[in-house]
């Protein structure tokens, strides 16, 4: 039913999906369901939960490593294959997926610049994985700054009176890092490696800041209890704190020099993931939506041969298509053409709010079933929610974009 946006899909690609989408069906839906139940975030990361034999499986099989090249281990799958298989594991359960993805970020990034040692420590022990003992996070907001830290665009972004909370100073070959990254952080309170961005040069304002990789088992390190939230519940989320942590020089990978050019990076690559998850969430709900009307007879008929849900599900499907092309349009583009933040973070507010949109719609034509807790509609209009807020609110990655569109376009007139 469902285009195939782009150009004919490869061999490698059309298997990449099917193997996905049936993982997706067979091990990550379940488990999401059932760890969205718990009432206690605490009882989803427990020893013994399917939150931990979903991520051993997606290990085994070698969804932490996707994009990782075969060479160092991975399975080396191209751009397309990997927007593919990132659409169906959302389909299936966009909090797990989530959790898988960011899994890598501290390991990807250290293998950016190819640093033989930091292969070796970091980048080597996480591709060759096959039981998620390596897992990863990205800690960026802090309690006081959240939107701050992502407006690269904002006035505030090099005024020193507005500065990090979590900062490093060098001391011999060692960098120290102290301060705290806010409740929000992804697979956080589980993470054993953290891509933790802080602050450097206090005169330069938010952009005088620096990236490290920072192991989590190192002495200074604590961490807050997971955070109790409305959706995307399987996907963990904690503070961290920093008290003097050391790492060694080589684990601080950008320092004020390189960092702008580092935050858009890693923005418009994490938003560029996002608007592929969230259209694939909004697939699921659409999904969802037609076989219920199909089934569902009121006044004599299944709701389907009325006119007013008819033209709901129709409005739905151009929703999901435009954010399914949108997202891969983008994805495919960064890939081969080099990245452009503005397009990534515009396809992650446009797919979230239509994820949003059609997941509310799919609640809708459910009636009051919709809102029964257990039904999959329900829980993917709670995790679309989560959405509009995620990697940056809606609101903020907006005027981000369209500030850097009109820097590119040169002064206003
Ligand atoms: C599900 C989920 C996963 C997340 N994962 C991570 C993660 O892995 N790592 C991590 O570090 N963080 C993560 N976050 C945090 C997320 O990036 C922040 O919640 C988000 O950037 C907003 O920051 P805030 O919550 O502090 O809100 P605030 O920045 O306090 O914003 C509050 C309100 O003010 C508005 N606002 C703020 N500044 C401006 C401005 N300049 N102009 C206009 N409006 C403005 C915002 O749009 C918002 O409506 C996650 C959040 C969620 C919900």
């Amino acid at each position: 039913m469902f285009l195939e946006p782009g150009p004919q899909p490869t061999d490698e690609e059309v298997e990449a999906r099917r193997l996905a989408r049936r993982f997706a069906a067979e091990v990550l839906r379940p488990a999401s369901l059932e760890l969205d139940r718990l009432a206690d975030p605490s009882a989803v990361i427990a020893p013994g939960s399917p939150f931990w034999e979903a991520m051993r499986q997606a290990y085994s099989v070698g969804l932490h490593a996707a994009r990782f090249p075969q060479a160092l281990g991975g399975a080396g799958l191209s751009a397309a294959a990997h927007q593919a298989v990132t659409e169906e594991l959302a389909w299936g359960a966009v909090d797990l997926a989530i959790a898988i993805s960011v899994a890598s970020f501290p390991f990807a990034y250290a293998a950016l610049g190819g640093d033989p040692q930091l292969m070796t420590e970091l980048v080597q022990p996480f591709v060759g994985d096959e039981e998620a003992r390596h897992i990863g996070c990205w800690a960026i907001t802090e309690p006081d700054h959240g939107s701050d830290t992502l407006m690269f665009e904002g006035e505030h972004y090099r005024d020193p009176s507005v500065f990090w909370s979590v900062v490093a100073r060098p001391d011999g070959d060692e960098w120290v890092i102290e301060g705290s990254k806010s409740a929000w952080v992804s697979n956080g309170t589980i993470a054993t490696h953290a891509l933790v961005f802080l602050g450097i040069e206090r005169e330069q304002g938010m952009a005088g800041g620096g990236v490290a990789v920072v192991p989590l088992d190192r002495p200074g390190v604590s961490k807050g209890p997971p955070l109790d939230k409305l959706g995307q519940r399987a996907l963990n989320q904690g503070q961290i704190f920093f008290d003097r942590v050391r790492i060694p020089r080589w684990f601080m990978l950008v320092g004020p020099e390189g960092y702008p050019a580092m935050i858009e990076r890693v923005l418009a690559a994490a938003n560029t993931g996002m608007a592929t998850l969230f259209s694939g969430l909004a697939r699921a709900a659409f999904e969802e939506a037609l076989d219920y009307a199909r089934q569902r007879v009121q006044g004599g008929r299944p709701i389907a041969r009325h006119q007013l849900v008819q033209w709901k599900l129709f409005d739905m499907f151009v929703k999901v298509e435009t954010a399914r092309t949108f997202a891969r349009t983008v994805a495919l583009s960064s890939a081969s053409r080099g990245r452009s933040p503005a397009h990534a973070l515009a396809a992650k507010v446009y797919c979230t709010q239509a994820a949003f949109e059609v997941a509310s719609d799919a609640v809708q034509i459910f009636g009051g079933m919709g809102l029964v807790k257990g039904m999959l509609v329900e829980k993917l209009f709670r995790d679309a929610r989560a959405a509009l807020i995620e990697d940056g609110t809606n609101e903020v990655l907006g005027l981000t974009a369209i500030r850097r569109l009109m820097a590119e376009h040169g002064p206003a007139d």
